[in-house]
């Protein structure tokens, strides 16, 4: 059997079943599903919540399936700490699609008139977001010169029946094959994919060269061949066990108003003017599932750190070989923050740690190098290590006025912020020593021995 979205949930249902919780309730797209949301994320609680009956729709809503290192853990069949490294392990062996000619995301077909976008169960998160959204759409897009397709996470909003409006960030990949059609006056054929397995949604994550083809990496992240099908309206291949499949274009020197929405940061963005997509087909499978991503909280900070935290480490061990491991914390939104560990073996190395980390990642705004013997996704030690073994005279690097993210709310115009870096790592030589309990006793005085009863 293929890997998909139900595929997985039944894995996790016999598995583990206390990581999904099912909402048998009728519950409200417009807020209400983020009511649950938001109080599971208090308790910090986060099952992949599966909607029964959404009022409204004709689908279940499944939300939170990225929500936790545990679940990537599983995913990935590793520990949550050898999440980055093992990535790369799979991003390095990717797998070529293979063609289907029947795929179950075509068991339904809507065009023309019978598509509208009203009737697919989109979320309104907040009271600040605009209208609807589409969270957890996967846009596809091929480049047409090459055919390399490209795969990413945007925030699609919904504007009529059969219009969405886009958010690409300037310079990434969608970005730059918009803005080549653009030019050539053309529109760009888009294929947005909802509902998947979460090892698909970390290899459409994956960074990548424009020259690789995404659909390969998805493969390999899930250790077999994506099965795609040819679209029903647009010259794409669609991945043919997906939930659900909206085939669109993505109109060239038409920009309409989009936002606010409520981001990552857990603060809104304000409204521009964005390029619009003219949806010209929906297709889903029989009892579809729709997915969400619980926007501005967890799930959606935690979605892309694993693809981010595997460059990261890469970057930095060109330059610092003893790299160690890298954290991305939710503190951050997994992206301001990284906390960086690496076997220190010359005085500077600290130092260096921290250009290629600002070299590597433009989102990146403040950075902790920490010795190897601090557990990175422990932010208590990490804490620790800045209070005992960092001094701001000569372990603090500034650099003003550089490109950071346009969501950063305390950021300038266009992006512009500064980066902090802090060596947090102990000189080579002559630092206090640290406490411990000679081997031969932390090896005889067992805990079990000594307080049986306390469990
Ligand atoms: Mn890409």
């Amino acid at each position: 059997m293929p890997k998909d979205l139900r595929s997985f949930i039944a894995e996790l249902e016999s598995r583990y079943p206390e990581e999904v919780a099912r909402v048998t309730k009728p519950i409200a797209p417009r807020y209400e599903i983020t009511a649950l949301l938001t109080q599971l994320e208090k308790q910090k609680r986060f099952p992949l919540l599966f909607c029964e009956n959404v009022e409204g729709a004709d689908a279940p809503v499944v939300i939170n399936a990225q929500a936790s290192r545990k679940l990537m853990a599983l995913a990935l069949e590793c520990q949550p700490a050898e999440l980055a490294n093992r990535f790369s392990e799979k991003q390095g062996k990717p797998i070529a699609p293979v063609e289907v000619e029947t795929a179950p995301v075509h068991e339904v077909v809507k065009t023309g008139d019978d598509v509208d976008l009203t009737k697919v169960p989109l979320l309104t998160h907040y009271d600040v977001n605009a209208a609807p959204y589409i969270t957890a759409g996967i846009v596809v897009a091929a480049d047409p010169d090459t055919g390399v397709r490209n795969t990413s996470y945007n925030r699609l909003m919904m504007a009529r029946k059969r219009e969405l409006r886009i958010f690409m960030a300037i310079g990434r990949h969608l970005w730059t094959l918009h803005n080549k059609m653009e030019l050539r006056n053309e529109p760009l054929p888009v294929a947005i994919v909802v509902g998947v397995h979460p090892l698909f949604s970390l290899g459409a994550q994956a960074f990548t060269p424009s020259t690789e083809d995404e659909y390969a990496v998805i493969g390999g992240m899930m250790g077999e061949a994506l099965r795609v099908a040819k679209a029903k309206t647009l010259p794409v291949l669609v991945p043919a066990d997906a939930e659900m499949v909206i085939e669109g274009k993505i109109l060239p020197k038409v920009r309409r108003e989009e936002g606010p929405f409520g981001e990552f940061t857990g603060h809104a963005v304000s409204k521009d003017e964005r390029p619009v997509i003219e949806v010209t087909a929906i297709t889903h499978r029989n009892n579809y599932i729709f997915q969400d991503v619980h926007a501005g909280y967890t799930e959606h900070k935690l979605m892309g750190a694993v693809p981010r935290e595997a460059a990261l480490i890469k970057a930095v061990r060109l330059t610092v070989p003893t790299v160690k491991n890298v954290c991305m914390p939710v503190s951050g939104n997994c992206r301001f923050h990284a906390y960086i560990s690496i076997g220190k073996r010359t005085p500077g190395q600290a130092k260096n740690a921290i250009c290629a980390a600002f070299a590597s990642d433009m989102l990146l705004k403040h950075l902790v190098i920490v010795d190897e013997d601090i557990d990175v996704f422990d932010e208590e030690q990490v804490l620790w290590a800045v209070s005992n073994r960092f001094q701001a005279d000569h372990g603090l690097v500034v650099i003003a006025n550089a490109q950071g993210s346009e969501l950063d709310p305390s950021a300038g115009p266009g992006g512009v912020n500064a980066k902090m870096g802090l060596d947090a790592t102990k000189p080579l030589t002559g630092f206090a020593p640290e406490l411990r309990v000679p081997d031969e006793v932390m090896k005889r005085i067992r805990l079990e021995d000594f307080l049986p009863h306390l469990r």
